[in-house]
């Protein structure tokens, strides 16, 4: 596996493997688990060499000392990478990655501020000026996103369409650990009772379940997920959104299309989100 530290470096090799065949990019920000190694999976099967980036982003970040705390363990995640046999993994520093002068923002401007963009103001920008600059560095003809950040995947379809990127976008479903928990980089931060706390996200989606079955309004649904969720001492619910499940518009009264739950919960000082898509009645359409 070629370990690139630098941009140069980067080119010199994708311009070998792209005389090969196809190249998936799976981008993250490291700390990898089985919710990573899925898209690395789905990469593989769809192309001919898998290469990823770890990179854990400044610019998408609200606080100095959540950055500070991201959980990082490059060694253990090259092996990872290594062992599934990607070709190529980009492992650049900030200094690396941003010009000192950069000036330069990408911004879906509608998308990028609501929902989760209100809580963490400026989030979807890094996210999307990063990713274009790993989409022009690496020039993949596919990229793999979890569906687990659902916004996040929008964002970056939007930017994609709009900017012609050349690029297909692959969503991957969410990869859950026994208890319904989503996996993510941030759980190794919860405390041992947050973290035996933490599957009320998941619970509550059955409960959202079992609610739109029976004709509940969005609105219904929202404060029941809220009601429930506010019952954990240790959980903060931050927001609850009901959407339209393709254009991320709210939907209000009966469930009448596709909708994702968009949950963002604290379990001090941890921000875990997560999404749940859930399809229309048919006997409402
Ligand atoms: P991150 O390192 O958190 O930026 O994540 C890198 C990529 O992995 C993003 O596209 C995430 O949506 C995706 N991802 C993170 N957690 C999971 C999960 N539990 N299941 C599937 N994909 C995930």
């Amino acid at each position: 596996m070629h370990i690139c530290a630098t941009k140069q470096d980067l080119r010199r090799v994708l311009a070998e493997l792209r005389t090969t065949g196809t190249i998936g990019l799976v981008p993250t920000m490291g700390y990898l688990h089985d919710g990573h190694m899925s898209l690395v999976r789905a990469a593989q099967a769809e192309n001919d060499h898998v290469v990823a980036s770890i990179f854990v982003n400044p610019t998408q970040f609200g606080s100095a000392e959540d950055l500070e705390k991201y959980p990082r363990d490059m060694d253990r995640d090259l092996a990872m990478l290594r062992d599934a046999g990607v070709a190529a993994v980009f492992t650049p520093t900030p200094d690396i990655m941003y010009h000192p002068d950069a000036q330069t923002i990408v911004e879906t401007t509608d998308l990028a501020n609501k929902l989760m963009g209100a809580l963490r103001p400026g989030h979807f920008r890094g996210v999307a000026t990063v990713v274009t600059k790993l989409f022009n560095l690496f020039q993949p003809d596919r990229a793999y996103f979890g569906e687990k950040d659902y916004q996040q995947v929008a964002v970056i379809r939007t930017m994609v369409r709009d900017l012609d990127i050349p690029v297909d976008i692959r969503p991957i479903p969410t990869v859950r650990e026994a208890d319904g928990l989503a996996m993510s980089s941030r759980n190794a931060r919860l405390s041992p009772d947050a973290r035996a706390a933490a599957p009320i996200l998941w619970q509550s989606f059955d409960m959202a379940r079992d609610l739109v079955a029976t004709g509940a309004t969005s609105d219904e649904i929202k404060s029941a997920i809220w009601t429930m969720i506010d019952r954990e001492p240790l959980a903060r619910v931050e927001t609850v959104d009901i959407q339209d499940a393709i254009t991320l518009d709210p939907i209000t009264g009966p469930i009448d299309r596709d909708i994702v739950i968009l949950l963002a919960v604290t379990f001090d000082p941890v921000l875990l989100i997560d999404q749940c898509v859930i399809p229309a009645q048919k006997d409402l359409t």
